[in-house]
């Protein structure tokens, strides 16, 4: 069957940024599974399943627009360190959850002087054109349990143990 809205998509991908270095890859670990459709995807990579079947290989190029946005320097705040004094190991690169005016949002420790700490609101692959290499490895419809809860039910969970499924544990 061909891909639709609501099919269950297993597939491998492994993403670049526009001068071919590789950011992640789904083969070192097993496919990814996801119904299309629901947002879960970027809008780009997502769209461009459609009409894909089992075995297809295809490559899709995805603006930063349709990936994960353009950067916004507004973003980037330096503040006080005594606002982070509660947080242990502030080191470059660490993640904290901040209530922003846009609400809840995770923002990455990117200078750290004496005084003040610049934080980085961005997602880490904002701003980035993004190319996949995308590989089809099964396509069915998505359950009705699938659809209500609008993510993929691994059989092996599901099937063995009914009264703990896999959406419990998470
Ligand atoms: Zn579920």
């Amino acid at each position: 069957m061909k891909i639709a809205k609501n099919s269950v998509v297993v597939m491998h991908y492994a993403v670049s940024d526009s001068e071919g270095t590789l950011i992640d890859s789904s083969y070192e670990d097993k496919p990814m599974a996801i119904i299309q459709g629901t947002g879960y995807l970027i809008p780009g990579l997502d769209n461009a399943l459609i009409d894909h079947q089992v075995g297809d290989t295809f490559e899709v190029a995805v603006a930063c627009a349709d990936a994960y946005g353009e950067r916004h320097d507004d973003y980037v705040q330096t503040v006080p360190r005594e606002v982070l004094s509660g947080v242990e190991d502030l080191a470059l690169g660490t993640q904290l959850r901040a209530t922003t005016d846009e609400g809840e949002q995770t923002v990455i420790v990117i200078d750290v002087q004496d005084d003040v700490i610049t934080v980085d609101g961005n997602h880490p692959l904002a701003g980035l054109d993004l190319s996949f290499d995308v590989e089809i490895i099964e396509v069915r419809e998505a359950t009705e349990e699938e659809l209500a809860h609008g993510h993929v039910h691994e059989k092996s969970c599901c099937d063995t143990n009914k009264e703990e499924s896999c959406c419990d544990k998470s």
